[in-house]
């Protein structure tokens, strides 16, 4: 009792000295290196976004000021399958690139795993999408940029698969920024769903080899890219059911996927640059898909680099839901 007094006091005077002094020093801001951050250093502020595996709330660090995103998903597993998410947690938390989100730290407490990420003010691009309805093509050079720089670092310097890429793992801020999150997520649900039976993700942005259980590589991400792309300048997924009432199951829409030709952008609403850029991420055989480097010099990345699109002017005016607190 005593010592939880001595530590509240402690905690008191912490908070009031950086109250009292924050016109004169900044606290330290914290950095993704710092690892002696706990849970109970952050206030909770709301709840911003719930998905299938979890919810996101937006938290505030007590002692410096700084807001963060909390992402909990309920699991409860072994100690083998603890093991295996802490190391492939420690992956994403040693990540470091603009274009990916920072996670800070993760913590498994009573049956949860937790993850400290860097808070995007401007929600995912599944959020964006629902005010704007579609995304002009410079607009979308420009974003489509960063995702490719992103993804650059995670196939390249990380050797990671995304594995879950969809507009709602896209993140937008008021700066302008585009950073790819919930990288290794899904691995992690994946190897642990025999146990958890957690993974209830979409199968919407799969690619045709990996829907059909053969092996899969970086380039399967690339697809998932094409259908992102297109869905945001046409407004609509890229595929659409073949009758009315819409998708009588999700094997309907695997045996499109796996059967069907890709999805193209309508030649007569888009420029030939956006049409060829979309033939290049959705090709049905993966070899035939470009990487994300080869991406990076398409024509349309580099079309509209003379309109100096302003993507920080661009989002906020929009209204992103979450850029208010
Ligand atoms: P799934 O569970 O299938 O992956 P999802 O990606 O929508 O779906 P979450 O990753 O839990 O689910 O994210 C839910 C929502 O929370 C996002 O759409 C976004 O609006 C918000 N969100 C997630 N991470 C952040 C973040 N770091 N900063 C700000 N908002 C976030
Ligand atoms: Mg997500």
């Amino acid at each position: 009792m005593q010592f939880l007094f001595v530590l509240s006091i402690f905690n008191y005077e912490r908070s009031y000295l950086f109250c009292n002094h924050s016109l004169f020093f900044q606290p330290s801001l914290i950095q993704p290196t710092d690892s002696q951050l706990s849970l109970a250093d952050f206030d909770a502020v709301k709840v911003i976004g719930k998905g299938n595996g979890g919810i996101v709330r937006l938290v505030q660090h007590k002692w410096t000021g700084q807001f963060f995103a909390l992402k909990v998903i309920q699991m409860n597993i072994d100690e083998s399958a603890r093991r295996l998410i802490a190391q492939e947690l420690k992956i994403n938390q040693s990540a470091q690139c603009q274009n990916v989100v920072v996670c800070y730290q993760s913590f498994y407490e009573n049956g949860a795993i937790s993850i400290i990420l860097e808070y995007m003010d401007g929600g995912s691009l599944a959020d964006f999408l629902k005010h704007v309805k579609t995304i002009p093509e410079p607009c979308l050079a420009a974003i489509c940029k960063q995702v490719l720089k992103g993804m650059w670092y995670l196939h390249h310097e990380k050797h990671i698969i995304h594995r879950d890429l969809k507009p709602s793992n896209l993140l937008i801020n008021h700066r302008g920024e585009v950073k790819i999150t919930d990288f290794g997520v899904s691995a992690i649900m994946e190897s642990t769903s025999g146990q958890a039976n957690t993974f209830v993700g979409t199968y919407n942005y799969m690619s045709p080899e990996r829907i059909s259980g053969r092996q899969y590589g970086y380039r399967s991400d690339i697809w998932s890219l094409g259908l992102v792309l297109l869905e945001c300048a046409t407004g609509h997924f890229p595929y659409s059911p073949p009758q009315q009432e819409g998708w009588t199951n999700v094997y309907e829409l695997m045996e499109t996927i796996v059967d069907q030709p890709p999805p193209c952008a309508p030649s007569d609403q888009f420029s030939s640059e956006f049409c060829s850029f979309i033939s290049a991420c959705v090709q049905k055989d993966s070899k035939d898909r470009w990487s994300a480097n080869e991406l990076m010099a398409h024509p349309f990345i580099s079309m509209f680099d003379d309109l100096d699109i302003d993507l920080a002017s661009y989002f906020t005016d929009a209204g992103s839901p979450l850029a208010t607190l």
